[in-house]
Order: structure tokens, then sequence, then C-alpha cells
């Protein structure tokens, strides 16, 4: 695919990605937007629409333009759908449906193609990456600059989790070299963007590690957090990013599990796994999706109904990979 061809001839085009963005989505949003304004014709009509994207990501380039409020539109002649398929775009759905084209740039394992014209490579750890690929393609390395190779490289570290999970291989490691060369203040980024938490979330995350519950045999844990201890905190869902990772890393834990109450007798689940459990299986039975070890649904019922139906399907897994 070609970005600027795939983009010729039109004068307003659209960009989004799911519903509660993280850093990959906001940054290959960001990255994408960076890349038209530059290149596409000067009075080119060019938005991002997201949800209120956390506060971190407010020093990379574009952060500011973000719309948040969904207004109406005119329709677009292209409509980008990045980090994730069109159901997930939330309120920006209505842009996607009456866009002349839809393009849909993601790297889940469940996206079978939503757009149009779609790039969808599984193997590639980040969204953010894809970006890069497309615009090496398109305009080769001089087409990118300092604000463009920070943005996509923080997209790639918050998927990577800094050049660790699974999903990193060669190539993304040697894009990463290749971004740190524009000379941005990488370490800075990583540290405020991936590892720095605030004193709301440091609570937080402890009060969740303190109430997660081990079973089957401590291959699985579980930890939840109801809306009134949300509340009593003020946390935001953002202020629980970060700890479904935290669960996982504890010694003989398979597949762990965070879940965080967005409604009534309803959940937001977050599922990380080692190569026992392939989560994202697990997560497509409950109309959700991600990666084998990282994936996410919504599940409707009590705590303890949502972890008897998730345990299931994961005591499956156990049981065929020989781990109980
Ligand atoms: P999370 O647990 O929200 O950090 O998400 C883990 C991975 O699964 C990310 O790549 C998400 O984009 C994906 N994911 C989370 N929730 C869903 C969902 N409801 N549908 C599809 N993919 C999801
Ligand atoms: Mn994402
Ligand atoms: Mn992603």
């Amino acid at each position: 695919m070609k970005l600027l061809h795939e983009c010729k001839g039109a004068t307003r085009i659209g960009i989004s990605g799911h519903i509660r963005p993280d850093g990959d989505c906001i940054s290959s949003c960001l990255a994408i937007y960076g890349y038209l304004k530059k290149y596409m014709p000067k009075n080119s009509y060019i938005k991002v629409y997201l949800e209120k994207p956390a506060a971190v990501f407010s020093e990379l380039k574009g952060f500011e333009d973000i719309v948040t409020d969904f207004p109406e539109e005119e329709s677009f002649d292209v409509f980008f759908i990045m980090d994730c398929s069109i159901e997930r775009i939330g309120e920006a759905q209505k842009y996607a449906q009456t866009a002349k084209k839809r393009i849909n740039i993601d790297h889940h394992i469940s996206n079978s193609g939503t757009g149009d014209v779609n790039y969808v490579k599984p193997q590639v750890g980040s969204a953010s990456e894809l970006v890069y690929d497309l615009i090496v393609t398109d305009g080769g390395e001089e087409a990118l600059d300092k604000e463009l190779a920070k943005i996509i490289y923080t997209g790639m570290i918050h998927d990577t989790g800094v050049f660790q999970y699974s999903n990193t291989n060669q190539k993304t490691m040697e894009t990463g070299g290749k971004l740190v060369a524009y000379g941005f203040d990488f370490p800075r980024l990583i540290e405020e963007t991936f590892y720095q938490r605030t004193y709301l979330q440091t609570q937080v995350l402890g009060r969740a590690l303190m109430e997660s519950i081990r079973f089957m045999n401590g291959t699985c844990i579980v930890s939840c957090m109801e809306k009134k201890h949300m509340d009593f905190y003020g946390a935001t869902s953002q202020d629980l990013d970060g700890i479904v990772n935290q669960l996982r890393n504890i010694k003989g834990v398979h597949c762990a599990i965070f879940m965080y109450e967005i409604g009534n007798l309803e959940y937001k689940v977050s599922m990380r796994s080692d190569e026992i459990v392939n989560v994202a299986e697990v997560a497509g039975y409950f109309g959700g999706g991600g990666h084998m070890r990282a994936a996410g649904c919504t599940m409707q019922g009590t705590f303890h109904d949502c972890v008897n139906n998730l345990s299931k399907h994961i005591e499956e897994q156990l049981l065929q990979n020989g781990a109980i």
C-alpha cells in the first residue's frame, strides 16, 4: 500500500483508533496525521478523532489537535482506522461509515481487515511500526523527521514493553535504532510515558495487587477494581493501565486477568499470558480480541460469572499444554 497514492485527490481526511486509546493507538494516529500534514496539499482538511488521550503523550507533535468530542462532520474522502478493526473505534464509527474510502492499518491477529484498503500485519509489534514501514515505502527514510520519529518510537515502546515482549524481533529493534538516530531524548520519553506512575496510579496498583486472587494451582491470577473504589481514589481507566502486566510478572503465573467495572454488571477485561495460553483466543470467545499474549474484551455479569466463564477456556489450554 502507498499512503500518498491512496490519498490522492482527497481533500477531507479523518483518522481514528480504538476506544480508550493506548500509546500505540495515539502514536499511530499522530504519525499518519503528521505525515499527511507534511506531504498532502496545504489546504487539505485533516483531523484526528480519539477519546481523551492520556496527558503523558502531550509532548508528541499534533497532540493538541486531537478532537475528542466527535462533532458532526461532512463525509470524508479517506478515513484511517488505526490499531483496531472498525467495530472498536466508538463514536468515530459515524465518520468511517460515511467515508468514501476506509483504510484499516492494524496488527491485531483478530482483525481480518475491515476497510476498503487493509494493511494488517499481525506479526508486527505495533501499528506505529506499520506506519514507519508505510512512510519509508512512500518516501524513503528522508520522508521522516525528528518529530515523526519520536511519535513512532513512542508507539513502538508502548506495545513492545520497551522492546521486551515476544512481539519484538530484529527488525523492530533495527527500526528503533534508526528512530533514535533522529536525536530525541529517548530515555526520558521511555521514563515519562512508560515507567513513571502518579501517586494515585501507584495506590490503585497496590490495592489491585493486594486484592488479587490466584487460582488453578497458582497458574492464573485475577484482580478486579469496582467502580466505587475507582471513585474513591479518583481513578480513571487510564490510571489502571499496567496493572495486568504486574500481575503477569508473578512467578508461576501463566495467565493474568485484570478487570474493572465500566457499568452495572459490566467489566472491561484485560489478559496477559506467556507461551502456554493464547489469550486472543479466550478474548475472542467473548467478542473481544488482541494478540496471543495480550488481549481484552468486555463482559457482562458478576465478577464471579466473568471469572468462571474465562477460566473454562483458560483451563482447557492449560490442560492441553500440560501446565496443570
Ligand atoms: P488491553 O488489555 O486493553 O491493554 O489490551 C490488550 C490488547 O488487546 C491490545 O492490543 C488491545 O488493542 C486488544 N484489545 C483489548 N480489548 C479488546 C477488545 N474488546 N476487542 C479487540 N481487541 C481488544
Ligand atoms: Mn492499542
Ligand atoms: Mn497496537
